[in-house]
């Protein structure tokens, strides 16, 4: 790692991996989630929008139209590259196979979609599951992202994310014993969470044979539980500056090879309620890497304390 690079960033990984950057094509596929549908719970975890996340997605075009639209709006813009098709809203492995295989394969119009992103719940990862993917990772790179959030039962009851820590650990486990790579989603701001259960945390995802992480601060979402809590004075957003703090601590605690996907969320602005610092993702990216930079902080160093 050089001056510049003091983390593995997901454009670094794409240019060693595909020899080119890879675009993102967001994807909302009609899937639902057995959080909200009553299966294992019911009104979704706290912070969950009614889009299931992706909510800039046009749903209602059909997979292929949605794929074709933003292909079209990167060539229009001769961006260079390849393509990555990213089932974003709910939970992108919850129906049957043969079902899930049509609604993937309707997104895969282009040889230059050279890889396939997942986006769902620990949960919702079986056997049958894993012999489809197998099948997508002969032609191209597929990747499962999960929504961890926290290592902590705890946390989880309380944002009522319906499953258990050790769930994710063997959904890890089946994904990669099958040679498909996994991307963890964490959150920091969580309603409870002490610093503890964040070191925790990062450690149970050191613990893991992850590929890829995504970390970004819970932001307040109009229409959601979580909305419900801020207006009650029940729940305060993390403040720029602690987030900041938390970051830089993730960074140099994370294993050296974890690429890292994402360091801030990514709210609609009419649909942002707080924390308003949120929306200003430039200057959160900028002040990371000003502090990196002024504490010679690198990935994987372990220097950084939580005081
Ligand atoms: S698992 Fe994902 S889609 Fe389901 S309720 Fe939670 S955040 Fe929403």
């Amino acid at each position: 790692m050089n001056q510049i690079r003091r983390y593995n960033t997901f454009s670094n990984w794409c240019n060693s991996t595909f020899g080119h950057p890879i675009h993102k094509i967001c994807l909302d596929g009609g899937f639902t989630c057995p959080n909200r549908d009553g299966t294992v719970g019911v009104g979704g975890c706290i912070f969950c929008g009614e889009r299931g996340a992706g909510e800039h997605v046009n749903a209602r075009q059909t997979v292929t139209e949605q794929a074709q639209a933003q292909l079209d709006h990167y060539i229009r813009r001769k961006e260079k590259g390849g393509f990555v098709a990213y089932f974003q809203n709910f939970s992108n492995t919850y129906a049957k196979p043969q079902e899930l295989k049509e609604v993937y394969d309707k997104a895969l119009i282009s040889e230059k979609i050279e890889a396939l992103a997942i986006a769902t719940r620990p949960d919702c990862i079986d056997e049958n599951i894993v012999t489809l993917l197998k099948e997508y990772n002969k032609d191209r790179k597929v990747w499962i992202e999960l929504g961890l959030q926290t290592s902590s039962d705890e946390t989880a009851l309380r944002i009522n994310r319906g499953y258990k820590t050790e769930v994710c650990t063997r959904a890890v486990k089946l994904l990669k014993d099958n040679g498909i790579d996994v991307v963890i989603h964490i959150i920091f701001g969580l309603p409870g969470e002490t610093e503890e259960d964040i070191k925790n945390t990062i450690s149970y995802v050191n613990s893991l044979p992850i590929d890829g992480i995504k970390i970004h601060s819970l932001y307040v979402m109009k229409n959601t539980k979580l909305e419900v809590y801020y207006n009650e004075k029940k729940y305060t957003t993390i403040d720029f500056a602690k987030y900041i703090d938390l970051v830089c601590y993730a960074i140099s605690n994370l294993r050296e090879n974890i690429v890292i996907h994402r360091l801030v969320g990514e709210c609609m602005e009419n649909l942002l309620v707080a924390p308003k610092w949120e929306q200003d993702k430039n200057a959160i990216l900028q002040t990371i890497s000003e502090k990196l930079e002024k504490e010679d902080i690198k990935q994987g160093d372990k220097k950084w304390i939580l005081q």
